[in-house]
């Protein structure tokens, strides 16, 4: 990793742990309030990149995700970019996205985001009611997602995503639809649409068992799933992947597809620093400390701060290449595959996909196979049944 040695242009993930104030659906690796230790990590951090990376290595994309970038100032967040391009090359072409919530961010930060050269805008929007915004627990209203998107034009941002959420506690199918009609109509490049995944030990949980909440049943989650498959290609976003959608006109010169979650999709290098951040590199996958004094002391002491490495043998590596290539609508990469493993995609998978294919959970086009609506939304089967040979 280090020593000036080429490698292929890179996926970089930088992770903040802070956020103002805990969600209530939230079990993310991200502490609210904590303001005073925000110094102490950015320099361990800063650290971290100066270990990690070296003159040799190029960024393809590079992600601050969180918790709540943006809960930092935005000096401290061009600050950390600026080391990046220091230590290593980011190529001019990058995608360099920021994750933000709406009201952590004034035009004046964006625009001086914007300027330290972000060129990508993720906003946390969630729901277009302020009623499920408040059963999430959310920090912002309806009114501060719609404020932050206008800031964020006028502060020169051309690609912005809006993630939301679908499935929550006492939202009908209708409500969703009207959430997504508001999304669509600001206009944003991308929309990342997941289904609430509720996570033992969160308060959110704690409200669903004690009966005070409840969900929509499993019928209508999944008519707000295909709706979105319906609905987005209509209102202009191309299905890239099950949760994701895109302005995707290359023939126009548009195509804003996510180039760093992209490469997780292709399987390809990553690289994850920050608290608790994973990295997957040439067959080894690592994830660093996710406790806040061990990660500062280990940079503190000059050493990397990982928790753990695992060398992943090349049957799972293969799996997992196939499942992360199959949430993409075009399915897993024919060529890229054969390439990687010597052997063809069809091999592997051809005999268990027939069946499947056949009953329409499946398509098999241009040496490849990739799900139908029907089988995203039973996509963890479908994977599981191709996957038997490689898994066993
Ligand atoms: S803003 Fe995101 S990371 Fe922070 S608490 Fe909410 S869901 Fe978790």
């Amino acid at each position: 990793m280090t020593g000036g040695k080429k490698i292929k242009p890179l996926a970089l993930y930088i992770h903040i742990p802070f956020c103002r104030k805990k969600c209530l659906y939230c079990d993310f690796t991200s502490f609210p309030g904590r303001t005073e230790d925000f110094d102490t990590y950015l320099h361990a951090l800063t650290q971290e990149i100066e270990l990690r990376l070296s003159s040799g290595m190029t960024i393809a994309s590079l992600y601050i995700g969180g918790g709540t970038p943006t809960v930092l100032p935005a000096t401290a967040l061009a600050g950390l970019l600026a080391t990046v391009r220091r230590v290593a090359q980011v190529l001019p072409e990058a995608e360099v996205t920021v994750e933000a919530n709406p009201g952590t961010v004034t035009e004046a930060d964006l625009a001086l985001l914007r300027q330290a050269g972000v060129n990508r805008l993720s906003l946390g929007a969630q729901s277009g009611q302020d009623r499920l915004l408040q059963t999430l627990g959310r920090i912002h209203t309806v009114r501060q997602v719609e404020m932050t998107m206008a800031a964020a034009r006028n502060a020169g941002f051309t690609n912005i995503n809006l993630d939301l959420i679908f499935g929550l506690p006492g939202q009908s199918v209708a409500a969703w639809q009207e959430t997504l009609e508001w999304a669509t109509a600001l206009r944003p490049e991308h929309l990342s649409c997941y289904g609430l995944q509720v996570e033992a030990g969160t308060p959110l949980a704690a409200r669903l068992t004690a009966g005070e909440l409840t969900l929509p049943g499993e019928e209508e989650t999944s008519a707000m799933f295909l709706f979105n498959t319906e609905f987005l290609p209509r209102a202009g976003y191309r299905q890239y992947e099950i949760s994701n959608f895109a302005r995707c006109f290359p023939a126009e010169g548009g195509d804003y597809r996510s180039r760093h979650n992209l490469a997780y999709w292709r399987y390809d290098d990553y690289l994850g620093l920050g608290l608790a951040a994973y990295s997957g590199i040439a067959g080894r996958r690592w994830v660093n400390l996710d406790d806040l004094e061990q990660y500062i002391n280990a940079l503190r002491d000059g050493r990397l701060p990982v928790a753990e490495v695992e060398e992943i043998p090349p049957s799972t590596a293969m799996a997992e290449m196939i499942m992360l290539g199959l949430r993409l609508t075009s399915g897993p990469d024919p060529v890229a595959f054969e390439k990687r493993w010597g052997v063809s995609l069809e091999e592997i998978i051809g005999e268990r996909a027939a069946p499947l294919v056949a009953g329409g959970f499946l398509v098999k086009e241009a040496g490849t196979y990739h799900l139908t609506p029907r089988g995203m939304l039973l996509s963890n089967q479908v994977i599981a049944e191709l996957l038997v040979p490689l898994l066993r």
